[in-house]
């Protein structure tokens, strides 16, 4: 049974919408989840920050040396070669020198003790020589050589990281240095799905003629869970009105937001479009994409309806392309967009003009440091294959027609998503 045109709203009045509308309609429609926790840092990998962290404090806390060597004032010395110091004591990490340096004089000092009062320049160990007691500096380093200045990584008061900044693990180390133990984060975003299709089995049943695994479950599972969702797995939903109703309803009551695939194609989103047309307000949408075209987006009550195709190369593009920003944009991160590279094709390609096309791509860097992409062969929208050997899609805009070897093409290597 085909769908009326008529109830396809597409927001650009096109009889087809291109990737970029999509997603820009999709992306004013969300707006960041409210709810945040309090979480130990160890805690924190990944989680997007709730509140702006300040340094309370200098860091490093305290003028120290870089290196192993001796410590000395540099900017009143007579000459630069040649120089006798005498050695009057030691600095060692954690054990300051607890008097003052004269001109002159030097103290030993190992790599992070504090510089004692006076210095300004340490020498290291390797550039000089002893004699009888005594420092010998060949030639001298420029003054503040090998010392690290208090307050130069983050000096007090300044902003190191706003809200809505997604913590990495160099972030976690420089909030320890600041001596922060806790900071708030965001809340997880809730994420609920489950498939629809009567061909479908799950994993430990025996396949009848004509079925399949469900396997779209466990690559949105896996998205999901690379993501940092709480994820909600509600199964295969049977192609019957009152088991879509069912769990429709339950799945906008716990969720911020749902997934489906399968269903959404012109002729069969029929139960799925009448029990949302009940539920919800839902676009059915035909993207200008390929793997995708179909895709259903709108709200059950607060919650954001994702409905995505069924093919599962399909199901990891059009969550990429649209699911992944829009959860992002729940999280509270600001810059929703993803890192594109130029690369060079290694052999010709074939793309028919019309649709944006993301097929699947392999890409190296060659001897002459250039990045060099080929294809993973067949690019058909079952083969998950396809997916599981790439390491970046090769984005081809609408307009593009067949590529030659050296064309440069753009990439989305898949360094975040996968
Ligand atoms: P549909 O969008 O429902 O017409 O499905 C398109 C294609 O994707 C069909 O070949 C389905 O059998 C397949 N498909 C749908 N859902 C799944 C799933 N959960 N796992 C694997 N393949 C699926
Ligand atoms: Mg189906």
């Amino acid at each position: 049974m085909s769908q009326p045109a008529s109830t396809i709203h597409q927001p650009s009045g096109h009889s087809s919408l291109s990737v970029d509308e999509a997603r820009k309609y999709i992306l004013a429609q969300l707006q960041e989840l409210q709810g945040d926790e309090s979480v130990a840092i160890r805690s924190s990998l990944d989680r997007c920050l709730a509140e702006t962290i300040r340094s309370k404090i200098n860091v490093p806390s305290h003028t120290n040396s870089a290196m192993d060597g001796y410590a000395f004032l540099a900017s009143d010395l007579p000459s630069k070669d040649n120089i006798t110091l005498n050695v009057i004591g030691y600095a060692l990490a954690g054990h300051p020198f607890q008097s003052r340096v004269d001109s002159g004089q030097c103290v030993r000092i190992t790599t992070g003790a504090m510089l004692p009062q006076g210095c300004d320049t340490v020498v290291v160990q390797e550039e000089i020589t002893l004699n009888d007691g005594c420092v010998v500096i060949n030639s001298a380093p420029a003054r503040g050589a090998n010392v690290r200045q208090a307050g130069e990584d983050l000096s007090i008061g300044s902003v190191v990281f706003s809200p809505g900044h997604k913590l990495s693990p160099a972030d976690i180390g420089v909030l320890a240095s600041l001596g922060v133990p806790e900071v708030r984060v965001k809340r997880r975003v809730r994420a609920a799905f489950f498939s629809t299709g009567d061909e479908l089995r799950s994993l430990g049943e025996t396949l009848a003629d004509g079925e399949i695994y469900d396997s779209n479950r466990y690559t949105l599972y896996s998205m999901l869970e690379k993501m940092g969702c709480e994820i909600i797995d509600m199964g295969v939903i049977a192609d019957q009105p009152d088991a879509i109703r069912k769990a429709f309803s339950e799945a906008s009551e716990i969720a911020d937001i749902v997934l489906t695939s399968g269903g959404v194609s012109v002729g069969d989103a029929d139960y799925v479009k009448m029990v949302l047309d009940e539920l919800g307000e839902v676009e059915f949408w035909k993207i200008n994409m390929k793997p995708g075209r179909p895709l259903a987006y709108g709200k059950i009550g607060k919650t954001s309806f994702f409905g995505l195709p069924g093919n599962p190369v399909a199901v990891m593009v059009t969550f990429y392309q649209f699911v992944r920003p829009a959860i992002r944009t729940l999280q509270g991160e600001k810059n929703v967009e993803e890192l594109s590279l130029c690369a060079s094709l290694s052999h010709t390609l074939k793309k028919a003009p019309g649709r944006m096309e993301f097929q699947r791509g392999i890409f190296h860097r060659n001897d002459k440091g250039e990045l060099i992409v080929e294809s993973t062969g067949r690019q058909g929208s079952g083969m998950l294959n396809s997916m599981s050997r790439a390491n970046c899609f090769m984005v081809l805009n609408e307009t593009q027609s067949n590529l030659q070897a050296g064309d440069t093409v753009n990439i989305q290597p898949f360094v975040n998503f996968f």
